[in-house]
């Protein structure tokens, strides 16, 4: 719990901070943008010799570069505008098989396994849909030279041991796996890949905000994503998202009789 709460202050404080800085930024560049309009407008285009030219393509291009990143930052820290709808995550990743095979490259052999047809959860599908892909696409980078991907849904029924074990209410859970035959992680880094801004990756590659994405829309929805790596054998990240019931589903049956909860 105290992991959980460690994890969820430290996202509120980043996201805090990315969002004011952001913004703060955000007004500069649009000072900077304009000033170069002007700039431009002023000169004209007769009087303007090449190297001008080259000078205020390249501040304007920087410029617009830094305000694009600006609002990848401020889309970040205001990910919490969720719009939760029952979704079925084993028709939201049969949806999108195709895109995920031209993401992955063919290199990586691609599976899709759904145990039974999935329980409903109420998330917001969009968010979904993006924390899969960030799944896929860090399977990918973890397979420079090929492999397996397989994505599997299952629906899981969590009795107070299991529940405790993944720091969640008994209850249950559709489960959504993205496994891969990749390089793994080290402890150091699987103990941290859920920090936002924590990666490994080379600048421009890695951005280190998938997986803390990917960790608080689960938490957010009520579920929990959780890392089994294998350093030199490959990664499995899961997410648990809580059934939804909703007005045509039978009611909830009983949960499984399981161990008595001493806590
Ligand atoms: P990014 O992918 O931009 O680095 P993430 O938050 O998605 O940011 O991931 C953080 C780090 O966790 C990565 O840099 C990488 O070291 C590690 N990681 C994530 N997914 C995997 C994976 N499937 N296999 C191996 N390492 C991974």
């Amino acid at each position: 719990l105290e992991e959980q709460l460690r994890q969820s202050q430290k996202m509120e404080a980043v996201g805090q901070l990315t969002g004011g800085l952001a913004h703060d930024f955000n007004n500069l560049l649009t000072g900077v943008i304009g000033s170069l309009d002007l700039l431009e407008a002023r000169l004209g285009t007769d009087g303007r010799s090449m190297e001008l030219d080259r000078y205020l393509m390249a501040a304007r291009g920087s410029a617009e570069r830094a305000a694009a990143l600006t609002h990848r930052l401020l889309a970040f820290s205001r990910r919490q505008t969720l719009d939760p709808r029952p979704t079925r995550p084993d028709a939201l990743a049969a949806g999108m098989e195709e895109l995920v095979r031209r993401t992955v490259g063919p290199a990586i052999e691609l599976q899709l396994r759904h145990e039974a047809e999935s329980w409903t959860t109420l998330c917001d599908p969009n968010q979904l849909e993006s924390a899969l892909l960030n799944l896929c696409i860090n399977a990918r980078d973890a397979m420079p030279a090929g492999g397996r991907l397989v994505i599997a849904t299952a629906n899981r029924r969590l009795d107070g041991r299991a529940a405790r074990l993944l720091d969640l209410a008994p209850g249950c859970y559709v489960m959504l796996e993205v496994a891969d035959t990749g390089e793994g992680m080290p402890r150091e880094v699987s103990a941290r890949a859920f920090d936002p801004f924590f990666t490994t990756k080379p600048i421009g590659k890695g951005t280190g905000l998938g997986l803390s994405m990917v960790y608080g829309f689960a938490r957010q929805s009520g579920g929990r994503a959780v890392i089994n790596s294998q350093p030199g054998q490959g990664t499995t990240v899961s997410l648990y998202l809580p059934r939804h019931l909703g007005a045509e589903d039978a009611p909830e049956e009983e949960m499984p009789a399981g161990e008595p909860d001493p806590a």
